[in-house]
């Protein structure tokens, strides 16, 4: 190296910005300013060491060119962190927003008082909480009925999704599962047929993410409850979705609510806390003490019970549906419940805020989600841009928070029903600096 590009190199070093004064540049405000600032100090240093050994020039060490690597730099690094998104997909259960007071306190309290508030609001004799739908099922069939027989219609041997299938669950409860009916149609002179001296359980289960339709029926709750009681078996009603709401939202069609079934008579039920409840990831079961305390003594209870702050989201939640509006607090069940006139306004605002050439406000199809209504669409609007799986991407990777979105017809469909109206601007604002940047 000769003494020119010696004083060339000392040149460039004196000229790279410090770090305060770079992270403070106008064009990285939207960011958070503490990985800003870390992503700033690790650039330049790199970048000196790269003026020293001659591998970066004077064009790649503007200002400008710094600030792109900056903001690069900070997405990368703030990709590897849970982060809120925004969910523009359209499918509104399966995603909670709750406020959580993580006021220490002993766990059994906080297990009280989430029961207290179940069979309130349910007017259920007992409950118990454990870390999903899936582990309540095995738990009461554990409980129950193992080593017995457990009588369930054809109709609704169900697989959920993640593995889990009816018949394979039982088996690992060690119950012996008896189908009754068939695909269509099940009778309660069925499930009266199939009792016997090792019959322990009626099992009925919410055939959640399909529908059959048709020439098809089954017995009403009550009927199979009433049967269970003159023939001594118990009745366990697994209800999938767990709608606690008093009012139905239209969106939700025929969706079983928790209270038809506890009204019905049948002595447990179960739910999950993360579907349309909108709470945490839980599962629910409600029922007779007796029963409830026979599940709760289980060795297996101890394994699969949730924790303390799981309780206590769940508490939050249970106290919007004791003290508050669900349908207007509860984010799946707002979004549910949205109107179609709505839903326009808000894809013509969203429409009019990004201001992209070639965005269009669209009618589109988004579904209540969780397996909650699975055969029919809720009518929505959706602004639609151009570019498809690319940009959807780009609103994934850049945007923050991050975008998601649906893809079809080779564009990028926003879907009105899960923004809420107060994130507009904002999400907005993320989208056009991810689909710049
Ligand atoms: C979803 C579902 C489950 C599993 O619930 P998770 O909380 O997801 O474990 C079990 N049974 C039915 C009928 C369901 O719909």
């Amino acid at each position: 190296m000769d003494t020119t590009d010696r004083s060339d190199v000392a040149d460039l070093l004196r000229g790279l910005p410090a770090v305060d004064a770079i992270a403070r540049d106008a064009r990285l405000s939207d960011l958070p300013q503490r990985a800003v600032v870390r992503e700033a100090r690790r650039l330049l240093d790199a970048v000196r060491d790269a003026v020293r050994d001659g591998s970066l020039g004077r064009s790649d060490a503007t200002r400008d060119a710094l600030v792109a690597r900056l903001r690069e730099a900070v997405h990368a690094s703030l990709a590897q962190r849970h982060r809120r998104v925004i969910n523009a997909t359209g499918i509104a259960a399966g995603y909670a927003v709750v406020e959580v007071d993580p006021r220490s306190g002993q766990r059994n309290q906080r297990e009280e008082a989430v029961a207290a508030l179940l069979t309130e609001l349910t007017g259920a004799p007992a409950a118990i909480v454990v870390n999903n739908n899936a582990a309540a099922v095995v738990l009461v069939l554990r409980a129950l009925a193992e080593g017995r027989e457990v009588v369930v219609s054809r109709g609704e041997l169900v697989e959920i999704g993640g593995g889990f299938r009816m018949p394979d669950v039982m088996a690992q409860s060690g119950c012996r599962m008896v189908e009754v009916g068939t695909t269509n149609r099940t009778h309660l002179r069925d499930y009266e047929r199939a009792i016997g001296p090792a019959t322990a359980m009626l099992l009925k289960v919410h055939t959640s993410n399909f529908r059959v339709l048709g020439f098809c029926a089954s017995p009403a709750l009550g009927e199979l409850a009433t049967l269970g009681r003159a023939r001594g078996v118990c009745v366990f009603d697994d209800l999938g979705s767990g709608l606690l709401a008093p009012e139905v939202p239209e969106g939700l069609g025929d969706e079983p609510r928790v209270r038809d079934s506890l009204a019905a008579g049948v002595n447990v039920v179960s739910f999950s806390g993360d579907k349309l409840l909108g709470g945490p990831q839980c599962g629910i079961v409600l029922g007779d003490a007796a029963l409830v305390a026979r599940i709760r003594a289980h060795p297996l209870y101890r394994a699969v019970r949730c924790d303390k702050l799981t309780l206590a989201a769940l508490e939050a939640t249970l106290l919007i549906y004791r003290d508050g509006d669900p349908l207007a607090e509860v984010p799946a069940l707002r979004a549910i419940a949205r109107s179609p006139d709505a839903l326009c306004d808000v894809a013509t605002r969203l429409s009019v805020a990004l201001s992209i050439d070639g965005a269009s406000v669209r009618v589109s199809e988004s579904f209540a989600g969780s397996g909650a209504n699975p055969a029919r669409a809720l009518p929505s609007f959706a602004v639609v841009l151009p570019g498809g799986a690319r940009v959807a991407e780009r609103l994934r990777q850049f945007a923050r928070p991050a975008v998601f979105c649906r893809v079809a017809d080779d564009a990028v469909w926003l879907d009105a029903r899960t923004l809420a109206d107060e994130d507009l601007d904002e999400v907005a604002r993320v989208i056009r600096s991810a689909l710049s940047c």
